[in-house]
């Protein structure tokens, strides 16, 4: 079956409001994923969510109807973090879970995000298998009487902190004493429903913007440095030791600096893998772009650094495979499977906290322990052939590169590294490169660059 316009990705499908992404859409993509949840599964059981988006309440009805439908029963848990939709499947013991955000994008898109049993998004190959049943007339829908049921549940958020607060990395108690000042700026997102409790708490005396849960986002929802300027002024007029700043379902933190400055998302995960590392060893993994300085803390830990292909579900399958104490990926997602398999912004504002307390010192000054790095990243038009003759060349002409091919190519270097990857939703190739100054970064990309373009010429 088509979709025109809707773009298909291993765990979820999101599209622009009123374009690609109708209820009828939403529906038949809802339908498809119950009846295979169900299908491979004891439980009838599927946890819904949803972000604040304008666009939430319309889509939360189309698949509560479609799931329905399909002799699945809802257990809804309203507005809330996609982590928390995650944690509600694991607690429920559900066939699996459905989250409707569009995550980071702007206001005009949604989204779904399916889940599994174990709380892990679809990989590749559920995904797949829970597509073939996207033609209507597959999905076995229930009688009347085999109609699924629905009833809420108001405790997953409490939940969820709660697990958070009995980690054993944290010292709850030595937190709330020092009664940190933090700066918060929800986005009109559904951080709102978690962050300004668990900060509470942790005894923090809380300076907050964007709290109402309206989903009109005024700025672009992505907690990428450039669109946290009013947290960093927040932070500056409140004297907040930390600024937080997440995205619009919760799994991405970025940190803002008592000195009033956005420190770059790839220190969210550097940071909290920190005070995870120093208490327990063992393997860390990130995705194939995110920045050498979460190698340097694992490193210092004397802890092994595996790396992934991109997408959340290759990290956390990674994870889980080869036994990781903590991991992510440098947008701000960090995962701790002691807590469960996904990325958790709640969970990092915690570590960051717990990271403040222990080092006794800012967290500007933290940072400056750890060399500074510098990322440049951009994209091109994906060539209408196959790569391989590209990477074939680059690694002749970068012979003394370490190569890892999972996931288009990457380059490293003690110190520096480049990654060639044709992207999974869009007809595009990014190239991202990391080294010690950005002339040196520019340079990497423009040398990878070069072989993509004459292609395309
Ligand atoms: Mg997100």
């Amino acid at each position: 079956m088509q979709f025109e316009g809707l773009m298909v990705s291993v765990s979820g499908v999101r599209g622009r409001v009123g374009e690609a992404l109708t209820p009828e859409v939403a529906c038949q993509f809802a339908a498809a994923f119950g009846a295979f949840s169900v299908g491979r599964s004891p439980s009838r059981a599927i946890v819904v969510g949803r972000d604040s988006r304008v666009s939430g309440p319309m889509f939360h009805r189309a698949v509560v109807s479609a799931l329905q439908s399909v002799g699945a029963d809802v257990i809804d848990i309203g507005m809330a973090p996609t982590p928390t939709v995650q944690m509600a499947v694991e607690h429920h013991h559900a066939a699996g879970g459905l989250a409707i955000t569009a995550s980071h994008n702007p206001v005009e898109w949604n989204a779904l995000k399916f889940i599994g049993p174990s709380g892990l998004f679809l990989d590749g190959e559920e995904g797949k298998a829970m597509r073939t049943l996207l033609d209507g007339r597959a999905v076995p829908r229930a009688t009347w009487d085999a109609l699924g049921q629905v009833s809420t549940d108001d405790s997953a958020i409490e939940r969820h902190i709660d697990a958070i607060l009995a980690l054993p990395f944290l010292d709850v108690e030595g937190i709330r004493a020092r009664r940190f000042q933090v700066a918060l700026d929800a986005c009109h997102g559904a951080g709102i429903t978690i962050f300004p409790r668990l900060l509470e708490r942790l005894g923090c005396q809380v300076h907050a913007i964007n709290l109402e849960p309206h989903g009109r986002f005024h700025r672009p929802p992505e907690p990428v440095a450039e669109n946290l300027g009013e947290l960093e002024a927040l932070v500056k007029r409140s004297g907040a030791v930390v600024g937080f700043a997440t995205d619009p379902d919760v799994d991405r933190l970025a940190l803002v600096s008592e000195q009033g400055r956005a420190i770059g998302e790839d220190y969210t995960l550097a940071l909290a893998a920190r005070v995870i590392v120093r208490r327990k060893r063992g393997p860390v993994v990130t995705n194939l772009s995110t920045s050498r300085v979460v190698a340097d803390v694992a490193t210092e830990a004397g802890c092994e650094v595996i790396l992934a292909p991109v997408g959340e579900v290759n990290v956390a399958v990674k994870m889980r495979d080869v036994g990781a104490v903590v991991g992510g990926e440098g947008n701000g997602g960090v995962i701790l499977p002691d807590l469960h398999l996904g990325r958790d912004a709640p969970l990092a504002g915690a570590l960051i906290l717990q990271l403040l307390h222990e080092s006794n010192g800012t967290l500007s000054a933290v940072v400056a322990r750890y060399p500074q790095y510098r990322i440049v990243k951009d994209k091109l038009d994906r060539p209408p052939v196959p790569l391989d003759a590209v990477y074939a060349s680059l690694r002749e002409a970068f012979s003394g590169a370490d190569v890892d091919t999972q996931d288009g190519l990457r380059l490293t270097w003690p110190d520096r590294w480049v990654h060639v990857r044709p992207s999974g939703t869009e007809p595009i190739v990014r190239v991202i490169a990391e080294a010690p100054t950005e002339e040196e970064a520019r340079e990497l990309v423009r040398r990878c660059r070069a072989p993509l373009d004459a292609l395309t010429a």
